[in-house]
């Protein structure tokens, strides 16, 4: 069954891509569910720039099934790939593994059965998190248990068609210093062995029997092995005939990669002319995603390092919010997430986008998009059930370093008159500000009410602030809520001029809420600027409001 998409197809990547990936599957293979695929290397953190090629090919898919249509989104893990370096952060020592299979590669915390599956752990909890779901394919399950034994026979009988398709491109590409180029070895073999001795693939494949299938090779650690069927042997494809040779065996429909990777004489390309000459297969649809950056997300901790992962974006950010931030943007347009003062802003769009798609009054595009974060063909994802605004908990958080008792009894203040209940109502938006607080706002930035009132500066008040103090400290009480406050606040400099609390800002109005503001932060939390002062009042108490204010 079909669902009216209010936004036109041509407009609507997401819509666009899956009536085609459901076209497309049912021409290739009728009647068999259309294949997404992703591809993540578990060779070190996966970082944000990698959530995208899942959330692309996710989008796609849940999309389909949102038409009521079955569809498959595989993972295919490359952790039968080669460790090449030992990420930043991680024990030199691990050099001694370059070379060997990602799944051969000790576990760097002793916690997993080896690196490969450490890295995969956070990525499969944060792919829980945000609904995307996923068939895994460990790459080294595939190849030991010989799922690939005939294609890789097929890719060895036919090497030399395989070195001709590889070098035509080869010449467009000069200066590619890729591992696999075909001009490298006087004879050219797309299988690389794991060696048997010393399980790294610095190995030279010698000799390749088509009729037996036998293959020998030799190793750098001096290593001679063979001949012995290529079935019993360790070892892969090279990258540009293994991915091809995976598009014919999983029958992927629809597969996007980085734009590095769809650039002309590149694997995308390669690949496209291998599937079908060698493996029978077709290319996939194919589209590039541009690139994903961060700003601000340097932890203050300064932990592990490197780039955030897309746990770290759940530390701070709902689910949905998430998905919306890869959803909302083409592919083709870049991503820029951003763990610094921004987030505050990120959630007020947030907020608004769904006020309006509660009363219908969001742009059709816009809250289209807000459904495909909001939930998937599995249902919605969880919320928080009263939403407050990041800001508001951030300064709360921020206020009562933590302590539960003080941030219940500022936010039942702060939602009178109605009062929230629990912190559950509020979780897990608070979590996310507790964590925003503690791992990116700097020392500095933090709010710390002074203990003491400030007598050098109240003894130094003019007599226009004494008396700004003592219109604000009495009449707060009737004005204790976060309207009333702001109403307040900014009204003082008006009174004091003898004009309404509604009249009308000036410029020299303004500049007196100015200077009236910093006093405020400066008597109060011994800083020129801090959280938004109603919050900052209703946060630190009326009493103790009064003893830090009292002008003696
Ligand atoms: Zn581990
Ligand atoms: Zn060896």
């Amino acid at each position: 069954m079909e669902v009216a998409c209010p936004v036109a197809p041509a407009d609507d990547w997401v819509a666009r891509t899956a009536g085609e990936v459901r076209a497309e599957g049912e021409r290739r293979h009728p009647g068999e569910p259309p294949t997404c695929a992703s591809g993540i290397s578990p060779s070190g953190p996966v970082h944000l720039g990698n959530l995208r090629e899942l959330m692309v090919p996710h989008l796609v898919a849940d999309e389909v099934r949102k038409q009521g249509a079955p569809c498959r989104h595989i993972l295919s893990w490359d952790d039968y790939d080669r460790l090449r370096r030992v990420p930043a952060g991680f024990p030199p020592e691990f050099a001694e593994h370059i070379g060997r299979p990602l799944t051969a590669v000790p576990d760097p915390c002793g916690r997993h059965p080896n690196w490969a599956e450490h890295f995969k752990e956070p990525l499969r909890e944060s792919l829980a998190k945000l609904g995307v779901l996923v068939t895994e394919i460990s790459q080294t399950q595939m190849y030991t248990s010989g799922a690939y034994a005939a294609p890789v026979v097929t890719a060895m009988r036919r090497r030399a068609d395989i070195r001709a398709v590889l070098a035509r491109y080869q010449t467009k590409r000069n200066g590619d210093a890729d591992d696999d180029d075909p001009r490298a070895a006087r004879d050219y073999y797309p299988f690389k062995p794991y060696c048997a001795v010393c399980g790294r693939d610095d190995t030279t494949v010698t000799a390749f029997d088509d009729r037996t299938t036998e293959i020998t090779y030799t190793c750098g650690c001096g290593a001679r092995v063979g001949p012995v069927p290529v079935a019993e042997v360790a070892g892969k494809l090279v990258w540009k005939v293994d991915w091809p040779m995976r598009w014919a065996y999983e029958r992927v429909t629809f597969e996007p990669a980085g734009v590095d990777h769809s650039s002309p004489g590149s694997s995308f390309t390669v690949g496209g002319e291998l599937v079908a000459e060698i493996f029978g297969g077709e290319m996939p649809l194919h589209f590039g995603y541009s690139f994903v950056g961060t700003t601000g997300s340097a932890k203050m901790s300064g932990s592990a390092g490197g780039a955030p992962t897309p746990a770290d974006a759940l530390e701070i950010f709902e689910a949905p919010l998430v998905r919306w931030l890869y959803a909302r943007r083409r592919p083709e347009q870049s991503i820029t997430l951003a763990f610094n003062a921004e987030v505050g802003r990120v959630y007020d769009e947030w907020d608004k986008l769904t006020r309006q798609v509660a009363d219908g009054t969001a742009d059709p595009a816009s809250a289209v998009v807000y459904s495909r974060a909001a939930g998937t063909a599995e249902g919605p994802l969880p919320v928080t059930p009263r939403p407050l605004p990041f800001r508001t908990l951030a300064s709360v958080a921020d206020i009562t370093a933590g302590d539960e008792t003080q941030i219940l009894r500022i936010l039942r203040d702060l939602t009178a008159p109605a009062p929230v209940g629990t912190l559950d109502e509020v979780r897990p938006r608070l979590n996310c500000a507790e964590a925003w607080v503690a791992g990116y706002v700097a020392a500095a930035d933090r709010t710390q009410v002074r203990e003491e009132p400030d007598k050098e500066r109240l003894a130094a008040l003019t007599g226009d602030e004494r008396r700004a103090l003592e219109i604000l400290t009495e009449r707060m009480g009737t004005y204790w809520s976060l309207d009333g406050l702001t109403k307040l606040l900014y009204g003082v400099p008006k009174l004091l001029r003898g004009l309404p609390l509604d009249a009308p800002p000036t410029e020299e109005l303004k500049a007196a809420q100015r200077a009236w503001f910093i006093l405020l932060y400066q008597l109060l939390i011994g800083n020129h600027t801090g959280p938004r002062l109603p919050t900052l009042l209703m946060a630190v108490g009326q009493d103790r409001t009064r003893r830090l204010l009292a002008t003696g």
